[in-house]
């Protein structure tokens, strides 16, 4: 089983020496478990959290241990009673080529209508972290304007589109003009704006001509307060991730006053703590993605040896939609 270990703690940007790639023979199973054979790693932007030490909502992993996250696979041995060979499942068995479960948080899933890997993605724990952010926090209603940052992303990509469903005017923020016209020609955004074009709040300002009255922050810091300056009154922010300053960057705001003058909602989530979102998250979503309403791409590497230059990517906006690590 080649695996991929946490070999030590990045100080600021990750490198691949922060990895270790080995190989270890396959335990064999005990009554009640079964072996997946993983077809897809997840990259997420939390891996990079869970590599450093610090203080966070979820506990490091730790040393010479195999680096967290989602997979979806296919059972090749089976003990249990209720996953048989063939089964197509999901979990988090981390970096791994195969992973060995009781059972315990792995989900079934139908790859009959849908493509395995949109389990990791549209339909997996970044479209419910759009779906909760947008629906329980920014609760957007028809006619208002929504912003969202790394728009071009698993997340982001999600949020705009489920915004223009509520009929409201959605705005990107994204880097890079190719990204920008993804955002807008194929996902329907009503505008979105380039970060790296030097003119970010003027840019904002024309896309928003009548204000901002939610915005779904996935990037923190300049992105923020551009967006933060355009705030309606009694306006909401959900604070979903804070990318910017994954590395130990600081993401300071040079205007946190108009939280006061705009009397602002600005709340933080971490979809882990909301289970109950992911039943009326997937069958919206599902639904959507089998209606073609709901757009997505991905960008994926090839081999298991590549994931850590996939988060490496990722963090650095080198991605393009749902970051994925195939195994070959
Ligand atoms: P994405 O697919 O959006 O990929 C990350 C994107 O972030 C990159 O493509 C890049 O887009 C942008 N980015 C990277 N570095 C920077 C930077 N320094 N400044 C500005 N933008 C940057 O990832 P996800 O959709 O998986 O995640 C999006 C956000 O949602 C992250 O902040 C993540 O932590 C958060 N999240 C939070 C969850 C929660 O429970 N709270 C759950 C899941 C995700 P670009 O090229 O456009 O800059």
């Amino acid at each position: 089983n080649r695996r991929i270990l946490l070999a030590s703690r990045p100080e600021g940007a990750i490198c691949a020496e922060n990895f270790k790639l080995v190989s270890t023979p396959l335990e064999p199973l005990v009554d009640g478990q079964f072996l997946v054979r993983n077809h897809y790693l997840s990259v997420d932007p939390y891996m990079r959290g869970r590599m450093g030490k610090e203080k966070s909502y979820a506990a490091p992993v730790a040393l010479n241990e195999v680096m967290v996250g989602a997979t979806v696979g296919e059972v090749v041995a089976s003990l249990h009673p209720q996953f048989a060979v063939g089964d197509k499942v999901t979990g988090l068995f981390g970096w791994q080529e195969y992973g060995t479960s009781d059972g315990v948080g792995v989900r079934k899933v139908d790859d009959k209508l849908v493509p395995l890997q949109a389990y990791l993605g549209v339909l997996g724990m970044p479209g419910v972290t759009a779906w909760y952010g947008l629906n329980k926090i920014v609760a957007p209603q028809a006619g208002q304007t929504i912003v969202v940052s790394a728009a071009s992303g698993a997340v982001g990509s999600v949020v705009g589109q489920l915004a223009k469903l509520a009929g409201c005017r959605a705005v990107g923020i994204a880097g890079g003009a190719e990204k920008c016209r993804y955002v807008v020609e194929t996902l329907g955004f009503d505008a979105c704006v380039d970060y790296k074009a030097g003119r970010l709040y003027e840019d904002l300002k024309d896309a928003t001509p009548e204000g901002v009255d939610g915005c779904f922050e996935n990037v923190g810091g300049a992105v923020l307060d551009a967006t933060l300056a355009r705030m309606n009154p009694f306006g909401r922010i959900a604070i979903c991730g804070m990318i910017a300053g994954y590395d130990n960057q600081p993401v300071p705001l040079k205007h946190p006053q108009i939280i006061l003058s705009m009397r602002l909602l600005v709340q933080g989530f971490i979809i882990s703590e909301h289970p109950e979102a992911w039943p009326p998250a997937l069958k919206e979503l599902g639904g959507l993605v089998a209606q073609g309403e709901l757009h997505y791409r991905e960008s994926v590497v090839e081999g298991l040896e590549r994931a850590p230059e996939a988060l490496m990517g990722l963090l650095k906006g080198a991605n393009f939609g749902k970051q994925l690590v195939k195994l070959v």
